[in-house]
């Protein structure tokens, strides 16, 4: 399906393009980059063939578009002719024409529901398909209701709300007992106040256009042991609410995460210093309105508008330092997110992400991913390769401080030369000062200096690598890089006899 150019990376020629049984990956084309794309968007040619009218499509209609010439793919209940775009289609002609003549929302969803094919699509829009009539939600008996999300989910959370002189406090019931901090995002932003809460892979949303203003900053609470979450909003006048406001999209909606929808806020570019000669620390501030925090081994989306289209591309958030030293006081956690991002010159994104200047904004999603560190782990491995070691900062940093049963955590970390190892002198010294943790470099084309391991990931070397403390140690094994890295990286655990629920992939 709809693709951007992080998916046909490395280059058709390099030998980072070793075949892969997921998605494919065709080489494109000259002049059939997004680029590309963008500027044939732009030509003012007609994508459509309809003179710029929107029309209505049925589905038998819809579906007898199903050839590479004429192709329409429904997604979201809006129709596009993607013909014009199938040479630019990074997976290739022959991934979007499995969605050729139907609604293909599933099958995007699936491989890449957070590229912005509105923007990217607008000039092949076709029209919306037409509306069936269907029995109004409303009108369903109550218990077909209840039992649809019963036997699918969780139970759907309700909440409340009450007041005090000075306070509105809206309460969130989830019924869950594990629920964080960071389970809870909270947007305040104009009118339009938002709290959305994950609970398993279910989003809750509250989304209200308050009915009194509020001050700039709230409280966000999470009472564990009930499940309760409560947020203390301050009245901007101390008058009494007769209601907390006016229901908007979606409003108290509890629906499958990947439904959801991601939703943006702007964030502040803060400071932005070179870690290595192509890598670099961003800081981002969130705005004063949003509660977020970023949960371990997850990603969130950030959007730039590049020569008039939106594009967007996944990042990991780090913790600025692996040393506790290093934390800048006045940098509270709660209001910055960093980003550890290696600039590509040839790139889409990060040259204008680079470009950027301190002050500048960016919009930046709501986390996304399914990581999830086990308890009472006694060895963890980390496989990195790249900036494939984003993920594994906040890891190393969550299991060191929390998780008492830990006996080793040893990292691997794969780069090409001296020069691209990112955080080396503070991992060394964090392997030092933590008798628990061990590093190891591995280069695939170091200078002649070089003392340690110079080689790819190989069966050799994982196997003398990830040694158990005991023979039953509980393990898990994180591993993350360039994609055919990470996927030979996990034929290698398969052979050596690692079980699925010890490996943990990050992929897009
Ligand atoms: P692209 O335009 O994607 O190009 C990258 C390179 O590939 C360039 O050298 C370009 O010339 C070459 N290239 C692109 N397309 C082609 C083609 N068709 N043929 C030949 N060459 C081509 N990166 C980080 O730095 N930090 C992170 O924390 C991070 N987190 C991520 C999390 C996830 C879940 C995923 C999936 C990726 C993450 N990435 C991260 C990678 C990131 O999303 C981008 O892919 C990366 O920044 C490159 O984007 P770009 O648009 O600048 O480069
Ligand atoms: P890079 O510098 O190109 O490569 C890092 C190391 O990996 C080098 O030693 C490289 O060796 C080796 N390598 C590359 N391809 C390999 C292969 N097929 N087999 C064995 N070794 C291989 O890496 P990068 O430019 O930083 O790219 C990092 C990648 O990680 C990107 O693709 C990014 O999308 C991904 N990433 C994913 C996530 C996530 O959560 N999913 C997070 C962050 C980053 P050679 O150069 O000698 O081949």
């Amino acid at each position: 399906m709809l693709n951007v150019p992080s998916q046909s990376f490395p280059a058709p020629s390099s030998q980072q393009r070793v075949s892969s049984e997921g998605r494919s990956k065709v080489p494109l084309k000259p002049g059939r980059s997004l680029m590309d794309w963008i500027r044939m968007t732009k030509s003012g040619k007609d994508l459509t063939g309809l003179k710029g009218r929107l029309i209505e499509v049925t589905e038998e209609e819809l579906k007898k578009h199903n050839k590479k010439d004429d192709c329409w793919i429904c997604i979201r209940g809006c129709v596009y002719n993607v013909s014009p775009y199938m040479e630019y289609h990074p997976g290739g002609e022959d991934e979007l024409m499995r969605a050729a003549g139907s609604d293909g929302t599933d099958l995007f969803d699936q491989v890449h529901r957070w590229v912005n094919y509105e923007s990217m699509l607008k000039e092949c829009l076709i029209g919306r398909m037409a509306v069936k009539p269907t029995v109004p939600k409303g009108m369903l008996p109550k218990s077909q209701v209840t039992d649809t999300l019963a036997k699918e989910g969780p139970i759907s959370p309700s909440y409340d709300w009450f007041q005090t002189a000075s306070l509105v406090t809206i309460v969130i019931y989830t019924k869950q007992k594990d629920l964080k901090l960071d389970s809870v995002i909270v947007d305040h932003q104009y009118d339009s106040f938002r709290a959305e809460t994950i609970i398993k892979d279910y989003s809750y949303l509250i989304h209200i256009e308050l009915s009194h203003e509020i001050q700039e900053d709230f409280s966000v609470r999470v009472i564990q042991n009930v499940g309760k979450i409560e947020i203390a909003l301050k009245k901007k006048e101390n008058t009494s609410w007769e209601c907390l406001g006016r229901p908007l999209e979606n409003h108290n909606s509890f629906v499958p995460k990947k439904d959801a929808g991601l939703y943006y806020r702007k964030c502040q570019l803060i400071s932005k210093e070179d870690v290595t000669h192509d890598t670099k620390l961003f800081c981002l501030m969130l705005p004063p309105g949003t509660h977020l925090q970023v949960p371990t081994g997850q990603h969130v989306y950030l959007k730039l508008t590049i020569t008039g289209t939106e594009i967007v591309k996944p990042y990991t958030p780090v913790s600025d330092s692996l040393l506790p030293e290093f934390k800048e006081p006045g940098f509270p956690d709660n209001r910055y997110i960093y980003f550890l991002i290696k600039i590509y010159p040839a790139g889409l994104f990060t040259p204008e992400l680079d470009q950027l200047q301190i002050g500048d904004l960016v919009s930046v999603s709501s986390p996304e991913g399914s990581f999830k560190i086990p308890q009472e782990l006694e060895d963890l491995f980390l496989l990195a390769a790249g900036t494939g070691f984003t993920p594994m900062v906040k890891i190393l940093n969550y299991a060191l401080i929390n998780m008492s049963s830990l006996r080793k955590v040893k990292l691997m970390f794969f780069n090409k030369t001296e020069d691209d190892i990112i955080w080396r002198s503070q991992l060394e010294k964090l392997a030092f000062n933590d008798k628990r943790f061990d590093v190891e470099f591995v280069l695939s084309a170091p200078t002649s200096e070089w003392k340690g391991k110079k080689e790819h990931i190989s069966p050799g070397l994982l196997s003398e690598f990830l040694k158990r403390s005991s023979d039953k140690s509980r393990v898990l094994i994180c591993i993350c890089g360039p994609t055919p890295f990470t996927e030979q990286g996990i034929r290698i655990l398969h052979d050596l006899n690692f079980s699925k629920d010890e490996i943990h992939s990050f992929t897009a």
